[in-house]
């Protein structure tokens, strides 16, 4: 991925036949991306880049401030999602080893020994989302590695801030976000597709795109998905 540093903020930068330059802060961890016509350098994104500073520092804020209003405490009725689906978190004391137990599709029940930290909640949460998440990679990357006729040397479920997955081209390595346990399964299944794709092209360009569209027609609405309420500032 090609990028400019601005202020300790690296922006992703995206060349495409476009007329006008564009900047998008997104959600999760508030990454920037400035789109740029074919025919403009560095220089001139990055100028519009820092004219717009104080434009992405202040998105990058709310986003973090949306971010801390939908923290969760992992108490009793609050509403946690798990492959896309809303459940109600029941809490309930006792004394052995925790465990998490889907119930009812209605209810996530969460067993904890008296006195758990609310840290100490959320990483057995974390941990009970791993191992879902786990349950269900290895089936859709071996149904993509089969359509492609790639195959990656390992994955890797990991808690990153600002990308859904990422791929490591050199050592054929793919890295899921753990935050994808709580998207619909279908995008879980675009980034794996997505990072697998990148075994045979490096870029987001035409090509990357044709590909995307040949094994998942549908792949723009999950990328929307993921992608939710991005900010845009247009030139
Ligand atoms: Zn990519």
């Amino acid at each position: 991925m090609h990028q400019i540093k601005i202020s300790n903020i690296l922006i992703d930068v995206i060349r495409k036949d476009i007329k006008n330059m564009r900047l998008a802060v997104y959600p999760p961890g508030g990454r920037v991306r400035i789109s740029v016509p074919l025919h403009i350098n560095d220089e001139t994104a990055r100028l519009f880049a820092i004219s717009k500073l104080s434009w992405i520092k202040n998105h990058r804020q709310k986003i973090k401030e949306q971010k801390r209003a939908i923290d969760r405490y992992f108490i009793s009725r609050e509403t946690h999602y798990f492959f896309g689906q809303p459940y109600l978190l029941d809490v309930v004391e006792h004394n052995a080893v925790p465990e998490v137990v889907l119930k009812n599709k209605t209810y996530i029940s969460l067993f904890v020994r008296p006195n758990t930290t609310t840290e100490k909640r959320q990483s057995i949460m974390n941990e009970w989302y791993r191992s879902e998440l786990k349950k269900k990679i290895p089936s859709i990357i071996e149904k993509y590695e089969k359509q492609i006729g790639v195959k990656v040397n390992n994955w890797r479920i990991k808690h990153m801030k600002t990308r859904w997955g990422s791929c490591n081209i050199k050592d054929k390595r793919i890295w899921i976000n753990l935050e994808l346990a709580k998207k619909p399964i279908v995008c879980l299944e675009y980034v794996i597709l997505h990072e697998l794709l990148h075994l045979i092209e490096r870029y987001h360009n035409r090509n990357f795109k044709a590909h995307i569209e040949k094994y998942m027609p549908q792949w723009k609405s999950h990328k929307e998905e993921l992608d939710r309420l991005p900010i845009y500032y247009r030139k």
